[in-house]
């Protein structure tokens, strides 16, 4: 069995190269001890060929977790050969990993991917120059569109039945070249002859890792101290410069760029779209847009349409006429329209305005515009302690907080990395947004202004959040660097976005199909029978039921914050199911054959709009508030669980979001009642509230005892 490794920098097409190699003969797991994603395979065609999908990374460097992982996996596992998958469009900056990776003595073969770009832009790559420079087979591929990779694999099985390995001996100046051959002759014998390149390289470069395994010599230290004072640059310096004029010589042979004499489109919309100045407005703006749009009005008109008169008319008012004609016992037609119809249509409804939604956001990060809003992010969150990575689990959980939370995996610096888990289910997830229409129909009457301010809330419990926890000394240290490429702009294809709304919305519609359906059964049967005389009967009035009583243990906990009723209480509790329960219970419990109905106004969304009867708009912000805020759905918690990897920081990220969400709510309710005219205890609270919180914000930062490296050290990092 033949093992052949993957390496390259982020976005140089490894994954869509190991699919196309590998294609369903794939297993996805973590490296040991850390939440690094690691994905191996079977290659197509050849059996006894097993691929690895290591990080992506830009060096071998030992400060990321991707980075320690890539290379202790490549040093201790010796793998057969190592596949280096170079971003063609890139190639210079991609090399920088490649004079690395061949100083592991591994046997490697480079692919150099985009070659589909390289060709459209007009440059020319000379791979058989580049192969000669480099001494290993060079293959120009494109990893999407399959082009060479069977050529590819052909080789790289070759490659790894050999076991060859390049003279690497003039790769440097001769100065650099000297002083690193005399500590190769200082690494203890035990180390293997092809690995004393790299270990030399590292010694040089004083890289920790290695100096704890291998004892550095006085000798080494004081060569590399000489090396430093004549060139006077510190060594990892002095590497990394020989490494580009390494390169620098290498290209200068193989690779002619077409001249490009004016700045690009891309370049020109940069300008404006990421300017100091303009940048946040314009991106506040493309916000309030997609949910304006989404929620309040195309959105609104689809939603309408398909509460009132789908669900609530068609499709129920067909389905009771029809189940009375077959003489159907009334409680089942309770059941089957109030309950099945009314919770999982008064989800399904939502779909249309969710799709709408994830369309626009698809378009914007297909399109290139979000990788810049995470750069100008990083600008921002800079300054309360996260880094632009942070950024990136929220936008992905606008769809679903779950993958969300788990693209917090690349955050190498663990206390970033539990902040950004604890703060990502703020924003407001696809499931919240029937939360948000609801509310902004049926109370605000479509205001303009309440979608939006959705989203802008989640942004801001982020930031409060953020600076308040750095100031603790749990949190406290500097966010690490944030490095990304900015791809080009381009037009988003028709089916990538379709394919990235279904796969966000799909498992909504499926959700809809299973838990809401069985939430919706169970909160019929609650709302519908109640003990009466002793015996369990079926109620007239829902304010008898088991669930009202249920309810109203739990209600007073949320009078403080003005939604005091059952019904709500419950629907919050359920949100913790799904957070589209929160609609299906005022589905179930306003169903279309229910009392309720005449309290109904036109055209307020059907029977859910008896939902007035228990808020006022006050009351409904306030619930809003604290819906968006609170716990996420069991499924995210789990996923923060499985993140964490530690139940006593689940427990507190749930605890906290919970604390944060009802303050929150708290004041929004006591301070809004003020301004209505009523002063009271609660708004003494609130003020106390306020004050600590303004507080918690202003203090001074703590410090942090452990160093950088330490931090790095904590994230489980387990050897073999
Ligand atoms: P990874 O981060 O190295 O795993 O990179 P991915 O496989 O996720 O690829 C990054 C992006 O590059 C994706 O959007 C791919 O569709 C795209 N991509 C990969 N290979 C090619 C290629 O050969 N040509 C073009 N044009 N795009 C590619
Ligand atoms: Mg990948």
């Amino acid at each position: 069995m033949l093992k052949i490794a993957l390496a390259g920098n982020p976005n140089s097409g490894k994954t869509t190269l190991f699919n196309a190699l590998t294609g369903s003969k794939q297993y996805v797991g973590n490296w040991p001890g850390v939440t690094v994603e690691k994905k191996e395979g079977r290659i197509k065609g050849q059996k006894e060929v097993r691929l690895i999908d290591l990080p992506g990374i830009y060096s071998l460097s030992p400060y990321t977790l991707e980075e320690v992982v890539s290379r202790n996996y490549l040093l201790d596992e010796k793998p057969d050969a190592i596949i280096n998958i170079v971003d063609g469009s890139n190639l210079e900056r991609n090399l920088y990993l490649t004079t690395q990776i061949e100083e592991l003595g591994i046997p490697m073969i480079v692919a150099i991917n985009m070659m589909d770009v390289v060709n459209k832009n007009g440059d020319k790559i000379d791979c058989s120059k580049l192969s000669k420079s480099l001494g290993c087979p060079v293959i120009p591929i494109s990893a999407m569109k399959g082009e060479g990779i069977s050529d590819l694999i052909e080789q790289a099985v070759s490659v790894a039945n050999t076991d060859k390995t390049t003279d690497l001996s003039k790769r440097f100046s001769t100065q650099v070249e000297n002083v690193l051959s005399e500590i190769q002759k200082q690494i203890p014998n035990e180390i293997e002859e092809k690995q004393r390149r790299w270990y030399a390289v590292k010694l040089f470069e004083r890289d920790e890792k290695v100096i704890q395994q291998i004892k550095k010599s006085t000798k080494i230290e004081a060569l590399v101290n000489e090396m430093e004072m004549a060139m006077e640059d510190d060594s990892e310096s002095i590497i990394t410069n020989e490494r580009y004029q390494y390169i620098t010589s290498l290209i200068q042979n193989c690779y002619q760029k077409k001249s490009k004499s004016k700045i690009s489109t891309s370049d020109k919309i940069d300008r404006v779209v990421t300017n100091r100045f303009l940048a946040l407005p314009i991106f506040a703006v493309i916000m309030f847009f997609v949910y304006y749009i989404s929620i309040t009005t195309i959105g609104d008109l689809v939603t309408v349409f398909t509460n009132d008169t789908l669900f609530g008319a068609w499709i129920s008012e067909t389905l009771a006429a029809w189940m009375e004609t077959i003489g159907v016992s009334t409680w089942l037609i309770g059941l089957t329209v109030d309950g099945i119809v009314g919770g999982v249509g008064a989800v399904l409804g939502f779909v249309p305005q969710m799709f709408i939604l994830f369309a626009m956001l698809a378009i914007l990060e297909e399109c290139g515009y979000m990788a810049r809003v995470a750069f100008i992010m990083d600008r921002i969150f800079r300054k309360f302690g996260l880094s632009g990575k942070s950024f990136i689990p929220m936008l992905i959980g606008t769809g679903c907080g779950i993958p969300g939370i788990m693209a917090s995996r690349t955050i190498e610096n663990e206390s970033d990395r539990r902040m950004t888990i604890m703060t990502t289910t703020f924003m407001p997830c696809g499931a919240k947004m029937p939360i948000v229409a609801l509310i902004a129909g049926a109370l605000f009457g479509g205001a303009w202004w309440v979608a939006p301010s959705a989203y802008f809330i989640g942004v801001a419990a982020v930031i409060i959040s953020g600076l308040i926890l750095k100031k603790t000394k749990m949190f406290a240290g500097k966010p690490a660097p944030f490095v990304m490429e900015l791809p080009t702009y381009h037009v988003p294809t028709l089916g990538s976005v379709l394919r990235s709304m279904w796969e966000r919305g799909s498992s909504f519609i499926k959700k809809a199909g299973t838990i809401i359906l069985l939430s919706s059964v169970l909160i019929w049967f609650l709302s519908s029978f109640g003990m009466v005389d002793g015996s369990l009967q079926m109620v007239e009035n829902m304010d008898e039921s088991i669930l009202a009583v249920i309810g109203g243990w739990i209600a007073p906990i949320f009078a403080p914050l003005g939604f005091g009723a059952w019904q709500s209480a419950v629907a919050t509790i359920m949100g913790l199911v799904a957070k589209e329960e929160v609609v299906g219970v005022f589905g179930v419990l306003y169903g279309v054959s229910g009392d309720a109905l005449e309290l109904v106004e036109e055209g307020s969304y059907g029977e859910l709009g008896a939902i007035s009867q228990h808020f006022t708009m006050l009351s409904a912000y306030s619930f809003l508030v604290f819906n968006l805020l609170c716990a996420p759905c069991f499924a995210a918690i789990g996923a923060i669980k499985r993140e964490m990897n530690n139940a006593k920081w689940t427990w507190f990220a749930v605890a906290y979001q919970c604390v944060f969400a009802y303050v929150m709510a708290f004041m929004v309710f006591q301070f809004g009642s003020m301004f209505y005219g009523t002063f009271g205890v609660g708004t003494i609270i609130a003020f106390l509230l306020l004050a600590a919180l303004v507080y918690l914000l202003l203090r001074p930062y703590k410090k942090r005892s452990s160093s950088r490296a330490e931090v790095n050290d904590d994230l489980c990092y387990q050897k073999g």
